[in-house]
């Protein structure tokens, strides 16, 4: 797990080999994206490392999950404390690897963190609690769940905000008792060992390992006989994942992409939604698993929100010293979105603002923003993960509500109206894991939500009690009240067992000629 700046040496390498003492050590590179320079070389690990890291954060898993909620939620509150003493340098880690902006940083990967660390420590406890549960039939008997830790949990995390999506589930699955090994994405692994540093304790060092690498790494770490993987990442990679996990039967949580529809109705206030809507494609240079990637404008109000549209476009700041966005991160998908632009333009979509990359070097691409776009185009269909606002007029929003609907994803979504009930009506239709009323994106902010997706956009939950059960294995236990000295139905079954059974099932589900008469006249 060692950062080191010196460029690598193949006859150190190849030495080693030849002296038979350590295997040789593979190396990748990490860079800002700002300016294209290199930040670190990082040890590409091997299935023997991630082998020994999951080994030795399963040695510390009993021993954590005999910990009291209360105590866990002592070290994830002391973590926090960690967390923001060394903020300012934490904020430096992410937006090296990354090329945000600070404030964009702060808000979105430690203030969440630090958030969804407080709703855990304050209401993990009571989501874990065991539970009775009413015997039904088996009157003579008690019966209750109890959720219990699973083991070690494998998290596999994305570039795109290296910091929360590595975290949430890593406070998450600790949270519930569990240890973790973390596999970063290479582009971001920087970020990662610094949460590996985060919970250096002298006691509870091991109850996170990093382990550094590209895909090879993640798929030793989903082989490795971990008891969970947590992946977040794109469609393509999760359904390795799955593959991969299904050799062993590993249970898998799959966070993955989005191409989020915005539906604007006519009676929308069109100030708030067309500044909403450029926040929502722009922000983290539109690489947010949520970002507003398609927008469903009804006709009468279309050329009034494109115009609004490109106002606020034109205010935005771009530059490496505080603007509103950053660079994007990551060269290939730069790439991608060059193509998804150009596919449109060649099927006849129009280029409004922006368009291309920013003369300078590093990842910079212009906020863009396209109209006479539809389905045939993969900018409205393919997750693009770029700062790009493609927007088609449609006749009314049911139109819009069917064309939203229309996608292999089902991340989060949006729609803004006046009117409180159409936005709910919406709302219940469209096909999404969330929905946000005359907003986007934030949703993710409130870590008593459950967040996750529909469709090809994943697989469980993140946040809220569904998030924390997701790391759990519910145990139902049922035991006697009183103890007979045998069960009515055991061997030998005793004659009157059928008129007793019949009987009871008629005093305890029978219902009277009126209720009948009653029941069937609401359902003609
Ligand atoms: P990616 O799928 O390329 O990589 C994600 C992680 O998987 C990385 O750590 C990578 O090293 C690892 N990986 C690659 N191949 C693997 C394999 N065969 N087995 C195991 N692990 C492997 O995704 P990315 O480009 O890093 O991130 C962007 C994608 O993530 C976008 O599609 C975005 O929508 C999605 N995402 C989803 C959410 C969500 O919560 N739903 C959040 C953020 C990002």
């Amino acid at each position: 797990m060692s950062i080191t700046a010196e460029p690598r040496n193949p006859a150190a390498d190849s030495t080693a080999t030849t002296i038979g003492t350590h295997p040789p050590v593979n190396k990748f590179e990490t860079f800002d994206p700002r300016t294209n320079t290199l930040i670190a070389e990082i040890e590409e690990m091997g299935s023997a490392q991630v082998e020994q890291a999951v080994d030795r954060a399963r040695y510390l898993a009993g021993a954590w999950s005999a910990l009291t909620y209360k105590e866990r939620s002592r070290h994830l509150l002391h973590v926090r404390d960690r967390l923001l003493d060394s903020a300012e340098e934490l904020v430096d880690t992410i937006c090296a690897e990354t090329g945000k902006q600070r404030a964009e940083a702060v808000t979105t990967e430690l203030m969440a963190v630090c958030e969804t660390i407080g709703w855990y420590a304050k209401n993990g406890g009571q989501v874990l609690m065991p539970q009775s549960v009413s015997p039904g039939l088996m009157a003579h008997k008690k019966a209750w769940k109890r959720y219990e830790s699973l083991g070690v949990i494998g998290v596999i995390s994305p570039w795109n905000y290296p910091f929360t999506l590595s975290m949430t589930p890593v406070i998450t699955a600790l949270f519930a008792g569990n240890t973790v090994v973390l596999k970063p994405s290479e582009v971001t692994p920087t970020v990662g060992l610094a949460i590996g540093k985060l919970f250096e304790d002298e006691n509870w060092g091991d109850i996170v390992q990093v382990v550094t690498g590209g895909g090879a790494t993640g798929e030793a770490l989903v082989r490795s006989g971990v008891d969970k993987v947590c992946f977040t990442g794109s469609v393509r990679t999760g359904k390795r994942v799955m593959a991969a996990a299904a050799d062993s039967l590993t249970p898998v949580l799959l966070e993955l992409g989005g191409k989020d529809p915005m539906i604007v109705c006519a009676d929308a206030d069109l100030a708030r939604a067309s500044k909403g809507a450029v926040w929502g494609a722009f922000q983290n240079s539109g690489q947010t698993c949520m970002s507003v990637e398609r927008f469903y404008v009804e006709e009468t109000v279309f050329e009034d929100f494109v115009e609004r549209v490109l106002v606020e476009t034109a205010q935005i700041r771009q530059n490496a010293s505080g603007g509103d966005i950053g660079s994007m991160t990551f060269a290939p998908q730069l790439a991608i979105v060059e193509d998804h632009i150009a596919d449109a333009v060649s099927k006849g979509a129009r280029i409004l603002a922006g368009g291309k990359r920013l003369d300078q070097p590093g990842l910079w691409f212009e906020p863009t923003v396209l109209v006479d776009v539809d389905h045939t185009m993969s900018i409205m269909v393919e997750e693009t993960f770029g700062p790009v606002m493609p927007i088609m007029s449609v006749k009314d929003s049911e139109e819009g509500l069917r064309l939203a609907n229309d996608s292999i994803y089902g991340l989060n979504s949006s729609v803004w109206t006046s009117d409180q009930q159409l936005g709910i009506s919406i709302a219940n239709r469209l096909e999404a894991g969330n929905v946000c009323i005359n907003d986007c994106i934030v949703s993710y902010a409130i870590p008593g939500l459950p967040f996750g997706g529909v469709k090809q956009s994943g697989i469980g939950r993140v946040h809220g009690p569904e998030g924390l059960r997701e790391f759990s294995s519910v145990k139902s236990v049922m035991s006697s009240r009183v103890t007979t000295p045998r069960e009515m139905w055991w061997f030998p079954v005793p004659k009157v067992l059928e008129a007793l059974g019949i009987a009871s099932a008629r005093a305890r589900f029978g219902t009277t000629l009126a209720t009948r008469i009653k029941r069937f006249k609401r359902t003609t």
